[in-house]
């Protein structure tokens, strides 16, 4: 049933005589009452053409009436004959012969006929169900005559009402998404020239809902003049829309999975790259600031100093970045050996201290059990110096850091480290995005330095280490960041 592959323009008053005996035959038809649909289509010509006309068996005589007899044929075989008792222009009668012929196919099918296409015997009902299951139904489409049977059973699988039939080809056309009508036909056009096999096409349809769904078309044409134009098509039609959305979704995965993949091969070469002439940088603005020969001068000991602390800010940057790149391709290995936590707390502590001080933030580690784990001391330190660095940050002049170690009771085998501050705390909608890279809520653009890495950096070797992280902050008030990490590594 593809779209506008109907019957060539005709003239007019053929036309309309046209158009009437199609819609009386599709009417009737579609209630497989060939038999009345054949008396009316006889009764229409009747009328039109002034003139008797019956259509006779190939094997019966015609009246005595007759004056012209016209055969009625189907791929070749004389079906029968069209007597008409006075003469009529042939160009008046051409374009209803094809409803004819196809009439009579149908009159013989429900005489009985094993041509008939109708399903029937005790595979009916078995053919009806699994086609039903896979929502799918099977048409017939007679070209000439451009009548469709079971289009009901289209319509219903698309959730419309189909009481009283009489549907047509161009109410399912009127359905098809605008945009598919040209390549429906198309794909028509391909398998009537014999190009393709098989009619096959998907487009889109709109369901009772307003809702576009997906039908897949295929179908063969199996009758054919003897001059070869194409008179009988069938094919099913099938509902693909969950599976073409299920497909899609794959594809839509696959695809944002390479670009993720080729983001962070991106990342890992451009931070690998950028290290070496950074550490060219840093390597000989070190030489230059302990150079006993040439000493630089006060203003250039000052301005060597900055240079050294921007690269290595800019070094550190490079780094925390070519970690997460590492971690997230799956590249970064852990190297575990036995962490005694209190230790090296104290050493983070000793870390920062000047840091601290000079924010006038105090370090407090709370007393609790020594408790050692199974970690990766390197991340793990990187972990707490992230936390406790960022605590000291975004506190206030007098304000606290503690950090607190503890067995947790609730799970089995895991340890807990709390960083605890008494800072400004973190907006309720900064906290959903806040391990997010390059994530710097209120402080995009604060004078506090930072570059939106180090949580996301964070989590991720928490994560990377069997652990979890989680943060509980109230404005104004202060953060809790808490990670919770096995003793054991697996
Ligand atoms: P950076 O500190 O370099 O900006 P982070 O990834 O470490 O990056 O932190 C991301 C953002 O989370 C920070 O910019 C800040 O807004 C917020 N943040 C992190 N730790 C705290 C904290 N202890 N108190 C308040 N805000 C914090």
């Amino acid at each position: 049933m593809p779209a506008d592959a109907g019957a060539p323009a005709r003239p007019d008053d053929a036309g309309a005589l046209w158009r009437a005996a199609r819609d009386a035959l599709i009417d009737l038809a579609e209630r497989r009452d060939a038999a009345r649909a054949l008396g009316l289509l006889l009764a229409e010509l009747r009328l039109r053409l002034g003139t008797d006309c019956r259509v006779r068996g190939p094997d019966e005589a015609s009246a005595p009436t007759t004056f012209v007899s016209l055969p009625l044929q189907r791929t070749g075989q004389l079906l029968g004959h069209l007597d008409l008792d006075r003469a009529v222009p042939v160009q008046r009668l051409e374009p209803v012969l094809p409803a004819l012929v196809t009439l009579l196919v149908q009159h013989q099918a429900q005489a009985g006929d094993p041509s008939a296409l109708r399903y029937s015997g005790p595979e009916a009902g078995l053919i009806r169900s699994a086609l039903a299951g896979a929502d799918t139904f099977v048409w017939e489409w007679w070209i000439e005559s451009d009548w469709l049977t079971d289009i009901d059973q289209g319509l219903r699988l698309l959730g419309y009402e189909v009481e009283g039939g009489g549907h047509t080809q161009d109410h399912w056309n009127a359905l098809i998404h605008p945009d598919d009508r040209d390549a429906n036909h198309e794909a028509y056009l391909r398998h009537e020239r014999g190009e393709v096999e098989v009619y096959e096409h998907a487009y889109r349809i709109l369901d009772v809902a307003g809702q576009w769904r997906w039908m897949l078309e295929r179908g063969r044409i199996v009758d054919r003049g003897p001059d070869g134009r194409p008179l009988r098509m069938v094919g099913t039609q099938t509902d693909i829309t969950e599976r073409r959305a299920l497909e899609r979704a794959r594809e839509e995965a696959a695809e944002a999975q390479a670009a993720s993949r080729a983001k962070t091969e991106f990342l890992a070469r451009m931070s690998h790259e950028l290290r070496t002439p950074l550490n060219a940088v840093l390597g000989f603005t070190q030489l230059m600031q302990i150079d006993r020969s040439e000493p630089p001068q006060p203003e250039q000991a000052r301005r060597l100093q900055l240079i050294r602390e921007a690269g290595e800010h800019l070094l550190h940057m490079i780094n925390d970045l070519l970690d997460l790149t590492r971690i997230e391709s799956g590249g970064l290995a852990l190297a575990p050996s036995r962490v005694e936590l209190r230790e090296l707390v104290l050493q983070v502590f000793a870390l920062l201290s000047d840091a601290a001080a000079r924010q006038g933030v105090a370090l407090e580690l709370v007393p609790g059990p020594l408790l050692g784990i199974d970690a990766d001391r390197t991340r793990l330190k990187q972990v707490l110096i992230n936390l406790v660095s960022n605590a000291i940050k975004y506190n206030r002049a007098g304000g606290r850091v503690e950090l607190a170690v503890e067995a947790d009771a609730d799970a089995d085998g895991t340890v807990s480290i709390a960083v605890t501050d008494t800072g400004i705390g973190i907006a309720e909608e900064h906290l959903v995005r806040l391990f997010e890279p390059f994530q710097r809520g209120p402080h995009e653009r604060s004078s506090i330095e930072g570059t939106g890495i180090g949580l996301a950096l964070t989590r991720a070797l928490v994560q990377r280490m069997g652990g979890a992280m989680t943060v509980h902050s109230r404005l104004g008030e202060g953060s809790v960041f808490r990670v919770q990490l096995p003793r054991e590594m697996a």
